[in-house]
């Protein structure tokens, strides 16, 4: 099973996906998360994505691209793989579409996570994540049913990220906007997509997330 998840920032892919590979064995490929690790890490990847990332602007296509194709090259891949922040724009969509087609891995559906923008702000400044595994929480909506303990690891260890902090939350969520519709026309053309009301809880959220998986399966 070959997956896009989208959605703007703070509409809750990460947070899906988390509960998508406890039922489905496929790999999660956040383009996010793996630009944060080569930030962390120091590596070239992650000097060259640094100053975009801090702006809250999108890291330019050739970078994302090579990244996400040599991802996709992993084993872990053969049983699946679900994309998560990828594609952005609509040059990345049809680099992606070039990408599977030469690895021999093409799409079988984009889920949208579908959210009015006016709660995303608010989402976004109430995000933390566990420092350990990367789990994500949030000060309002999900806090861990131990207080202070990670539900998934056990971590006590928490952040915020910087980019949700109120100054790029703003800046990030008009580069989103702007980029989202073409690409849902984008996959529309092509029969893909499929979208799912993600302004009700985590669970019925994936409620329907499960609908649409298990009709495909
Ligand atoms: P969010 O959780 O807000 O959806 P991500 O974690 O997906 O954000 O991305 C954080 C940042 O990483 C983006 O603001 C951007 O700078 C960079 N990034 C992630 N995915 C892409 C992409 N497909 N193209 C360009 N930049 C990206
Ligand atoms: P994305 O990966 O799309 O940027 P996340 O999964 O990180 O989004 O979710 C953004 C924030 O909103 C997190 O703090 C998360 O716990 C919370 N969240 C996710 N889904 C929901 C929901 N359906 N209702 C309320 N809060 C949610
Ligand atoms: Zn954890």
């Amino acid at each position: 099973m070959n997956l896009i998840l989208m959605g703007l920032p703070g509409a809750g892919k990460g947070t899906q996906a988390e509960k998508i590979v406890v039922k489905y064995p496929i790999a999660h490929i956040s383009t996010g998360d793996m630009f944060r690790a080569a930030m962390a890490n120091g590596t070239e990847l992650g000097k060259q994505a640094k100053s975009y990332m801090d702006q809250g602007q999108l890291v330019p296509d050739e970078v994302t691209e090579g990244l996400v194709k040599e991802r996709l090259q992993e084993p872990d891949t053969e049983s699946g793989y679900m994309l998560d922040g990828f594609p952005r724009t609509i040059a990345q969509a049809e680099a992606l579409t070039d990408i599977t087609a030469e690895l021999n891995k093409p799409l079988d559906a984009v889920i949208n996570i579908d959210v009015d923008p006016k709660i995303l702000a608010d989402r976004l400044s109430a995000r933390y994540i566990c420092k350990t595994c990367g789990a994500t929480y949030n000060k309002l909506y999900h806090n861990p049913k131990v207080e202070g303990t990670c539900d998934r690891c056990g971590g006590h260890e928490f952040f915020q990220r910087d980019d949700d902090k109120p100054e790029t939350v703003q800046n990030r969520l008009q580069v989103n906007i702007e980029m989202n519709t073409p690409l849902l026309d984008f996959y529309a053309d092509r029969k893909l997509l499929y979208t799912v009301n993600g302004d009700q809880d985590i669970d019925a959220v994936f409620a329907e997330i499960e609908k649409i998986l298990a009709a495909m399966a």
